[in-house]
């Protein structure tokens, strides 16, 4: 039996591109197993986004280095944003015992690699037998499921052809599954390398997103998120045909909650210029996509938000907060802050802070400034907050939020949520409320893969836990 591992760090992107790899390389006979050490196929799906990452995946491909001496058989794959759209020049000097390169969302090169080395060896089994029995090979990539080809996206030259909608195997289906709609990012934020790694913005076409979402209800997924580096500029990319504007990410909405059996519809990252009155009030007619808005912020200071290049001022992300707490109140938002930036005061800083307190968000991812070579902040600006300094702003935000998040929760004691259960967690049923809360109950019955109406008996700022009480139709359905 053939064998594959794949090892992930990063964004929800890497782990979508990461399952749909999984799938492709079964759909070509080859099966997971957990440690590297037993597998004919290694991928490493890697993220530079900050140089802690960076540093990760270098150490990570360095550290194969034995095994793939040990065994120079095994195919040994480096994926994602190390690698880049363009590839980065140096990798193979760098790392010369990696056989392939593959660029984010694009496994396409690690499966050609994989089909020829199988021509290779049956060529060569037939040579040495003589037999010319039907070449085996030809049972490869019976996908069970739905394909449709994408010309346009083939055309980009980053996806395969004949994508295959299949799950990759697990002991149980997954609930829950990423869909990528739109590749790549058009902006320059001042400290961002994933412009240069991934590209410019590739929407795809609202059929086949829609084909693969109806694929993975098929097998049994519930919740789907789509993502994008700027998922609310769906569409944009494309120019209207001048009788009808293309379809944004509002119509994509609406074509996906169109699928029966799917119950939950995600989205994200959005960026405060694009989400559009459109998108909110689809959030708000739709009943399957969730109360739950992620809109990095990055900082609470204008001076700051102009030298990210981000393209809003503080006001304006105000009024978005207010807009959508307004048109969508029960609405949970999570955002993005660095902290650090070239040139943060401590007064710019308190802003940022300050700006936290005031909204009450739910969830803060917070990083610490991290300078990428090839962007513009590292070329033009000065990486001047000393990192001890990062530390203790990084810290502040983080207890801050804590504080903020355990009130939030606090708040649903008593109340009845609605859980998508995901999974079995140490004996306990582990799900997501609509506005994507962690929620654990204990109970006897097979909560997996179905709603359940949960009453919050303990709430902290990272999860909650209560007694279920009832499951629930899918009222969403029509
Ligand atoms: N597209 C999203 C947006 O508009 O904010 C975010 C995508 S970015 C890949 C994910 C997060 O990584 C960012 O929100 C930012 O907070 C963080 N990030 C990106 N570059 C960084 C850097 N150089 N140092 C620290 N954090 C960084
Ligand atoms: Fe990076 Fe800015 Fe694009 Fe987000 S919008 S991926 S932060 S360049």
């Amino acid at each position: 039996m053939r064998t594959y591992h794949i090892w992930t760090i990063g964004c929800q992107m890497n782990v979508a591109d990461s399952a749909r790899l999984a799938a492709e390389l079964e759909a070509l006979g080859y099966r997971p197993v957990s440690r590297p050490e037993d597998a004919d196929v290694v991928v490493l799906n890697t993220c530079v986004v900050r140089q802690s990452a960076e540093g990760r995946a270098v150490g990570r491909i360095t550290s194969l280095q034995p095994l793939k001496t040990r065994r120079p058989l095994m195919v040994l794959a480096v994926m994602g944003c190390l690698v880049g759209v363009r590839r980065q020049d140096d990798l193979p000097q760098r790392f010369a015992h990696v056989d392939v390169f593959l660029p984010p969302s694009d496994p396409e090169p690690l499966l050609a690699l994989l089909r020829q080395r199988e021509q290779e060896t049956r060529s060569k089994k037939q040579e040495a037998t003589g037999n010319r029995q039907q070449a085996r090979g030809q049972e490869w990539g019976t996908a069970r499921v739905s394909q449709v080809t994408s010309p346009e996206a083939a055309a980009m030259g980053l996806i395969a052809p004949e994508p295959v909608w299949r799950l990759a195997s697990c002991i149980l289906p997954p609930v829950t599954a990423y869909v990528p709609v739109i590749y790549g990012c058009n902006h320059v934020c001042a400290y961002c390398i994933v412009p240069y790694r991934r590209g410019r913005e590739r929407s795809r076409p609202v059929a086949e997103i829609v084909a693969e979402v109806q694929a993975l209800v098929d097998q049994g997924v519930r919740e789907v998120t789509l993502l994008g580096q700027i998922v609310d500029r769906y569409g944009h990319d494309w120019k209207g045909d001048g009788a009808s504007a293309p379809p944004d990410l509002a119509d994509l909405l609406r074509a996906v909650h169109g699928i029966e059996g799917l119950w939950r519809i995600r989205f994200l990252t959005s960026h405060p210029n694009y989400l559009s009155d459109r998108i909110l009030d689809a959030v708000a007619e739709l009943p399957k996509v969730c109360e739950h808005i992620e809109v990095p912020v990055q900082a609470g200071d204008d001076e700051v938000l102009r030298r990210m290049r981000r393209g809003y001022a503080v006001a304006d992300y105000r009024a978005l907060v207010q807009k959508i707490r307004q048109r969508l109140p029960d609405c949970s938002i999570a955002t993005d802050v660095i902290v650090g930036f070239s040139g943060e005061t401590e007064a710019q800083f308190q802003a940022t802070y300050g700006l936290l307190a005031e909204l009450k968000l739910d969830v803060v991812h917070v990083a610490a400034y991290s300078p990428r070579t090839g962007t513009l902040a590292a070329h033009r600006m000065v990486d001047d907050v000393l990192d001890e300094e990062k530390r203790r702003r990084l810290q502040a935000v983080e207890e801050l939020q804590e504080q903020i998040v355990g009130q939030i929760n606090r708040r649903l004691l008593g109340q009845a949520v609605e859980v998508l259960v995901e999974e079995q967690h140490k004996g306990k049923w582990r799900g997501r409320t609509r506005t994507n809360k962690l929620v654990f109950f204990r109970d006897d019955a097979d909560w997996r893969g179905r709603l359940a109406v949960v009453r919050i008996t303990w709430a902290g700022p990272w999860s909650m836990q209560g007694d279920v009480s009832q499951g629930v139709d899918h009222p969403n359905d029509q």
